[in-house]
């Protein structure tokens, strides 16, 4: 197991950090009045590296760190990114020169405030979390006909909107949209009375492609990870979803995480895929580990609690599909993917009721509802619910941490429409 890398920076060495010098995960963050800036973080700062590029220290060969979003650097590829982390380790490795002119481009990360890390290009969300399939599709379905009968053979995805995916601590209106219960004659408008979180991850491409691309291709060409937030209204999705799949009940908002963890300082915590109960095409085969080490979790606060509840523990390495198989079946039709390109894992829920990813599947369908440790209860969110999401990769003596994914229902907007 990679052992934790010293830094000079004393919190970055401390086994508790998010930030340890391992992961130098990218964000763009802004203090004060200031302009956005590119950073990394490092233990309990956040290191300016667009003022480290203005003042000559950091050198990519031409200015990609000038524009308050991390997508310049993503389209330089892999070289690149390589040489970026590099100088950055060396610049904040244990007795390394120049630590006074470093310091000074250091700033507290409680003094900032964070944005979204790039300019997301198109999004993608997939359904490639099997224990998170077999749960809904028991709920609509029954136990027998719980997966789809394509479900084990295509990673199974729809093309989500850009303009919805906001950063860590944007406040979400409930969403209000068409509702049918089983029991309604006609439909009528109003606000979710099922709105509901689902614990992802995201995928960033770095490397632009047109036409088909390997798996191993497609791992390459990614850039880094966030965790996401797929905001979900069940009652809209209910009425809505057939024959197209979710359309309004998906357009709310999508929560992501500031810092984008590179594959780099994750390359440790790679692990492997379940064994395959239907033999996948070629075209999807793996050429090696792709999942991830990730140690998930969900909280939720209600509005004046003083306390959080955790809802959810589950991981990554739960996934029946990487995001290398995702990104490659993505091209399989011809569809060219652009630097800043953001894909959703799926609801990644795990085996048991304490590892579901979704309120759906916590509550079963809302016939369950949870008791937080404030003894409230919930089937779905509440108005003024806080809904955190928390991963990190967990090595022998350091963690590679994703920072905040937080987001905040709030009532939804009086129309005269209902
Ligand atoms: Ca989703």
């Amino acid at each position: 197991m990679t052992k934790r890398m010293a830094s000079w920076v004393a919190s970055a060495n401390n086994t508790e950090t998010e930030f340890p010098l391992n992961n130098l995960p990218y964000g763009v963050f802004s203090s004060g009045d200031s302009d956005k800036c590119c950073g990394t973080a490092l233990g309990d700062f956040v290191l300016n590296v667009t003022q480290l590029e203005l003042d000559g220290v950091i050198d990519l060969g031409e200015p990609l760190l000038q524009s308050a979003a991390w997508n310049p650097v993503m389209a330089a590829g892999p070289t690149v990114w390589a040489k970026l982390r590099q100088s950055l380790i060396d610049l904040l490795s244990e007795g390394s020169a120049d630590q006074a002119h470093i310091a000074a481009a250091l700033v507290p990360l409680d003094q900032v405030t964070l944005h979204l890390p790039f300019t997301v290009a198109e999004y993608t969300d997939f359904y490639a979390g099997r224990h998170h399939a077999t749960n809904v599709g028991t709920m609509f379905r029954g136990p027998d006909n719980a997966l789809p009968p394509n479900w084990l053979h295509i990673p199974i995805g729809y093309n989500g909107r850009t303009s919805s995916v906001v950063a860590s601590g944007t406040d979400i209106i409930r969403p209000s949209g068409q509702l049918k219960g089983p029991h309604d004659d006609v439909p009528r408008f109003g606000p979710s009375q099922r709105f509901d979180i689902e614990l992802e991850m995201g995928a960033i491409v770095g490397t632009p492609s047109t036409g088909l691309i390997s798996v191993a291709q497609a791992d390459d060409n990614i850039f880094g990870y966030v965790l996401l937030n797929d905001w979900s209204a069940r009652d809209i999705q209910a009425w809505e979803y057939q024959p197209l799949g979710p359309f309004q009940a998906k357009a709310t908002a999508t929560t992501i995480s500031p810092w984008i963890v590179t594959k780099e300082a994750l390359e440790p915590f790679r692990t492997s895929t379940p064994p395959r109960e239907k033999e996948l095409l070629p075209y999807l085969n793996e050429p090696k580990p792709l999942l991830y080490d990730i140690a998930l979790t969900v909280w939720l606060q209600p509005e004046g609690a003083d306390r959080a509840t955790t809802i959810c523990r589950t991981n990554y390495n739960e996934m029946y599909y990487s995001f290398a198989q995702q990104l490659a079946h993505h091209t399989s039709a011809g569809c060219p993917m652009r630097t800043g390109d953001l894909l959703g894992s799926g609801t990644i829920s795990g085996p048991e009721k304490a590892n579901r990813g979704s309120l759906l599947e916590i509550s079963w369908g809302g016939k369950e509802p949870i008791t937080l440790d404030t003894g409230e209860t919930r089937s779905f969110l509440q108005d003024g619910d806080l809904i955190g999401l928390h991963g990190a990769a967990l090595g022998a003596d350091y963690k590679i941490g994703f920072g905040p994914c937080v987001g905040r229902v709030m009532a939804a907007i009086p129309s005269g429409y209902w």
